[in-house]
């Protein structure tokens, strides 16, 4: 975005003009809209901190871009304000999150990735909105962004009234939960801001932090990111720490309990969006049948899909842990033989190590002949 001269209305004008921006959101598909000035106040130091701290583990890019990711007018000059969108992604047809994680040889995905990669399908429809400012302002500017770029996009949407950061990290709205999508508008139209929520509204609720299966909270809103299950299984790129892995249960690619187990996701409103509903059925797979996708299956399951950045080694780590998990099985030992020679040592690494798990298992004995 040029740092153009900063456009100016009537006070009437931009009032105006915000009132069409929440419409145009509305009509887009986002679930709420609200908006920020760049000033990220408190949000700032809790980064720094958190940076310092390492809690970040092998997130780099956390760290990668200085101050830009605290201060949007330095990422992109002339921004004045930040445009906050929230889509909402509970796909209703899924079968019951709790069901799967209950169930001994059933893989276990993040609801969020169940269907097509959101990053495309938003980022479209934030072109739109932006097209609209610049029709309704001449000479405006904007830039937008899906995770794409250092934005601190939770402590943007709370300061624009969309909600408030849980002790679990993630945003949270009253009267829709937690599970949705957080996209950002930049823009150099000075338009009125929202008001944030006056307080959070966990109270002296700590569920997220005490069921957590890796115990990865250090506290009320610190995430140490090298223990959560989502680093682990999505963002690690090599071995998994071996005291963590007897805790990631089935869970495959990401994990969902400190949103499960919050009780403002009763509010949950599903997604009306047909792109996130479950493809290939991996809202409900067999370990067993993932497991044996050969790396071509892999890719063409996963095209449009975030479960791509795994890779296929990442992917068949993330499943030799979850089966070393199981029950054992003569099903469950073969499938894992089976990938005994793979040509990846973090995948041979793995294996081995949930054929050994298996064997200390209680029921090796009973189960195996
Ligand atoms: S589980 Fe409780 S403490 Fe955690 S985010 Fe939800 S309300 Fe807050």
């Amino acid at each position: 975005m040029p740092s153009n001269a900063t456009p100016s209305l009537s006070p009437t004008a931009i009032a105006q003009l915000k009132d069409q921006v929440k419409q145009w959101a509305k009509e887009l598909g986002f679930q709420d809209c609200g908006i920020a000035s760049t000033d990220l106040g408190q949000h700032k130091s809790h980064l720094a901190n958190w940076l310092d701290a390492g809690y970040h583990g092998e997130l780099e890019y956390m760290s990668r871009h200085g101050t830009k990711r605290s201060n949007p007018a330095e990422l992109v000059p002339g921004t004045v304000r930040v445009i906050s969108l929230r889509m909402d992604y509970w796909p209703e047809s899924a079968a019951a999150a709790e069901q799967i994680l209950g169930a001994d040889q059933k893989a276990y995905v993040s609801r969020y990735t169940l269907g097509r990669d959101y990053h495309k399908l938003i980022r479209k429809r934030l072109a739109k909105l932006g097209q609209k400012l610049t029709e309704a302002v001449a000479n405006s500017n904007y830039r937008v962004f899906v995770d794409s770029a250092p934005v601190l996009e939770r402590g943007l949407a709370e300061l624009a009234g969309l909600g408030w950061i849980g002790k679990n990290t993630m945003l949270i709205h009253p009267q829709a939960g937690s599970y949705f999508f957080l996209a950002e508008l930049f823009t150099d139209i000075p338009l009125p801001v929202d008001q944030p929520f006056s307080s959070k509204h966990c109270g002296s609720c700590r569920r997220c932090l005490d069921l957590c299966p890796t115990q990865a909270f250090v506290g009320p809103h610190l995430l140490d990111a090298r223990r959560c299950i989502s680093y682990l299984t999505i963002e690690l790129k090599g071995s998994i720490p071996e005291e963590l892995r007897p805790l990631i249960g089935n869970r495959v690619f990401g994990c969902d309990d400190c949103q499960l187990v919050c009780p403002w996701n009763k509010f949950t409103r599903p997604t009306t969006e047909q792109d996130f509903s479950p493809r290939h059925q991996l809202d409900r797979q067999e370990m067993i049948a993932l497991f044996a996708w050969t790396e071509e299956e892999f890719l063409q399951r996963t095209e449009g899909s975030a479960i791509r950045r795994t890779g296929y080694a990442g992917w068949l780590r993330n499943l030799a842990v979850a089966l070393g998990n199981a029950t054992p099985s003569e099903a469950v030992i073969r499938a894992l033989q089976s990938r005994a020679d793979h040509p990846s040592v973090i995948v041979r690494e793995h294996v081995t190590w949930a054929l050994v798990q298996l064997k200390r298992h209680p029921l090796y004995r009973d189960r195996i002949v």
